[in-house]
């Protein structure tokens, strides 16, 4: 298990100043935030640090003011939805370091909850200056990190205060952490991984790192064409990168020698216009796709068979959906596997991580996202992690 202290490691914090860094980037119509997931998903480490009688400093970016204070990406905005979630008053700091923090440090009892402002209009926080990192830390006691989606920046919020300051994991960057852990770090095997969407290139360095690492590699999705390509199959009208089959068959090459089993598709759902149902739409073996036709889903018998494979398996991880979910009927695949993995998790058969923006929708379409054993929401942060990289915000904290 990886080196990390989380708040069980905290001694006494009465009176201490907590520098919590959080994902506060949430969704937002003219000034209302639209979806509070990522506040509630903080709320566990705020409510905890302020039980224990620190003085809770947050600190988060929102979007991209480029080093510029730009009003209308101000942190004050969201106060209103983090009190909503928190069921306590928040104080708002325009400021992140300097004077106006340490009065209101002063002003704060423990327990008390601040936001400071977005990390992001100091030009120091992106670039990871040590000065802007040694300001901010000179008002905190230790640091805590919850934004595992944040991660995969080596920002001075992210990395930088982890280097200056006592540094632990917050909650939910400990949950995903040990999610994350369980999936690829030290799983238990045989362990399967589900890549779909719609490109190899997004996924390549995924790919490169998950033949080396699981039992078998299930590839759906638009990618998938270029695998089939790469085989010498004619996937006709079908999203396909033809200048990638090299690559694909690199990527075969390597599995084969990891002893990696990969699974493409050998029956798929085509048809000739990209549609809701339509009327051109059948099922045919990979071989039988016409020029003039898309494949837009992996077939049912086919599906079939991959949850069968996963009943081998004892931990799958995923990204990317099967075929086109968006648009029915091409969900069918995604939602037929999904609802496999996820009676095999209720069962206790298999540990189920997934992650990426589509994927997640995906699940939530098929209407077992509560069934995984942990569903990332981290984006880049999780892909990152998925193609073997450290982390520079989870390396300081194991530091
Ligand atoms: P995630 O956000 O989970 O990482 P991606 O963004 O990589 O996933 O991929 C999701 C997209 O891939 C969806 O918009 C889906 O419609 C598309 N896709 C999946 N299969 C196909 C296909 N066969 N043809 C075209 N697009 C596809
Ligand atoms: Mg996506």
């Amino acid at each position: 298990m990886s080196a990390f202290k989380t708040l069980d490691d905290l001694g006494d914090v009465t009176g201490k100043v907590a520098l919590v860094r959080v994902d506060f980037n949430v969704p937002m119509n003219d000034g209302v935030v639209t979806d509070d997931t990522r506040i509630r998903a903080a709320a566990p480490t705020i409510l905890q640090l302020a039980e224990k009688g620190a003085k809770v400093l947050l600190l988060a970016h929102f979007g991209r003011p480029k080093g510029e204070r730009v009003p209308s990406m101000s942190l004050s905005m969201v106060v209103g939805a983090v009190e909503k979630v928190l069921g306590k008053e928040v104080m708002f700091v325009p400021e992140v370091a300097g004077d106006v923090v340490k009065q209101a440090v002063g002003i704060l009892r423990a327990g008390d909850i601040a936001i400071l402002e977005n990390t992001r209009f100091w030009k120091g926080e992106e670039k990871n200056e040590a000065e802007l990192a040694a300001a901010i830390a000179a008002n905190g006691d230790f640091y805590v990190n919850d934004a595992f989606s944040a991660a995969h920046r080596a920002h001075a919020s992210t990395e930088g205060l982890a280097r200056v300051l006592p540094a632990y994991a917050g909650r939910s960057m400990q949950a995903e952490l040990e999610a994350l852990e369980k999936a690829l770090g030290a799983p238990e095997k045989p362990v399967a991984a589900v890549v779909g969407g719609a490109k190899v290139s997004s996924k390549l360095d995924v790919l490169k790192h998950l033949v080396t690492q699981v039992d078998h590699l299930i590839i759906g999705g638009g990618m998938a064409n270029t695998f089939l390509a790469a085989k010498g199959v004619d996937v006709g009208k079908s999203l396909c990168e033809h200048d990638l089959t090299g690559t694909a068959n690199e990527i075969l090459d390597t599995a084969d020698q990891s002893g990696c089993t990969v699974h493409l598709p050998y029956e798929v759902v085509v048809s000739k216009e990209f549609a809701a149902n339509p009327p051109s739409l059948r099922t045919c073996n990979v071989h039988e796709v016409a020029a003039d036709e898309m494949i837009l889903d992996v077939g049912p018998l086919a599906v079939e068979a991959l949850g069968d494979v996963l009943k081998t398996c004892r931990t799958v991880v995923w990204n990317g959906p099967l075929g086109a979910f968006e648009t029915v009927p091409f969900d069918a695949a995604t939602v037929a596997l999904a609802r496999t993995a996820a009676a095999l998790t209720r069962e206790g058969s298999l540990t189920s991580v997934a992650g990426g923006g589509d994927t997640v929708a995906a699940l939530h379409h098929a209407g077992v996202a509560e069934d995984f054993s942990y569903i990332s929401t981290a984006g880049g942060a999780f892909l990152e992690w998925m193609e073997g990289r450290e982390l520079p915000g989870v390396a300081a904290l194991e530091a």
